[in-house]
């Protein structure tokens, strides 16, 4: 039978925008030592702005930005986005025939009857496209239409205020270990890693190369210790599913994140993971 307390427990986390699917994972909060953290639509707002445009010879900035726009028109990434409200025009759908989404690269898709490729270095590497690094720091959209380099896209996002006190509370109540691990550039990880104290940052990895770090964590761990995950979703399901305690942010979230994770953050807050681990302890202090 499940103690009185753990009832309590889940109730006072849920008062707090906490939803805890069942009393072995506040059980497990107690034993959190290592906190593992998605970057984008995480620990920072994952709402992304075109700050640049950088068409190649003989493409001009509208052109540039219409086919982008056009090629992540079905994408419901926040870098998609961004893009499609900086177009900010109608979308001829009927034009855009073949759609691919690449995870962790980008979009292959047959815009009026042209192959257009949207997305990181990655895919440009991986279809054999000749391209070049704007200025800017920021994720960079590369494009490429019918096989020639066509100009990249800075886009830029924003650290949530509340990411650096997620970490320096988790630093104070003793999770001493935390992790970053995103699908975007080393430069954008670094920066904002550093900014924010994150012990550990691994970049450019595909969404199963961040199961595979997971999996790293947990087998280099000490006893009962356990290792929680925490992301929006996007590109990080399988992840989620995988770690110890899996806690997606609800904020942003997919419904995919929320049935995949044991806990559901209902804000944009990662502060709330040292609220939950907080409540855990205090609730274990009550049953025993
Ligand atoms: P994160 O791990 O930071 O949440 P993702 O795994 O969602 O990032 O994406 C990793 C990288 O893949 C992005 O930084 C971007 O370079 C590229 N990417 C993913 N989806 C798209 C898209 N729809 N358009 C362009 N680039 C994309
Ligand atoms: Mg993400």
């Amino acid at each position: 039978s499940i103690p009185l307390g753990f009832f309590g427990g889940i109730g006072a986390a849920s008062r707090s925008g906490i939803l805890i699917k069942g009393s072995n994972y506040l059980e497990a909060l107690n034993d959190v030592k290592t906190v593992v953290f998605d970057k984008t639509g995480t620990l920072t707002k994952g709402q992304f702005k075109v700050t640049g445009i950088h068409p190649a010879e003989g493409v001009t900035e509208s052109e540039l930005l219409r086919l982008a726009a056009y090629a992540e028109s079905h994408s419901g990434h926040p870098i998609a986005e961004s893009i499609v409200a900086a177009y900010g025009q109608r979308i001829e759908a009927s034009t855009i025939t073949d759609y691919n989404e690449i995870s962790g690269h980008g979009i292959r898709a047959s815009v009026e009857g042209r192959i257009v490729l949207a997305g990181n270095a990655r895919l440009m590497e991986r279809e054999g496209i000749a391209f070049w690094q704007p200025a800017g720091t920021g994720t960079i959209v590369h494009l490429a239409v019918d096989g020639q380099y066509a100009g990249s896209l800075v886009i830029a996002d924003e650290v949530k205020e509340d990411a650096a006190r997620a970490i320096s509370a988790l630093r104070k109540i003793g999770v001493a270990k935390t992790v970053m691990l995103t699908g975007d550039a080393s430069a954008v990880a670094e920066d904002v890693g550093k900014r924010l104290g994150i012990g550990e940052i691994h970049a450019e990895l595909l969404p199963q190369h961040k199961v595979e770090q997971i999996e790293r964590l947990e087998s280099q761990k000490a006893g009962r210790e356990k290792i929680a995950f925490v992301g929006d979703g996007i590109n990080d399901t399988p992840v989620l599913a995988r770690a110890d305690v899996g806690i997606a942010m609800g904020g942003l979230g997919s419904d995919a994140a929320i049935e995949a994770a044991d806990i559901v953050i209902m804000t944009d807050e990662p502060s709330k993971i040292a609220s939950a681990i907080g409540i855990a302890r205090r609730t274990r202090t009550i049953v025993w």
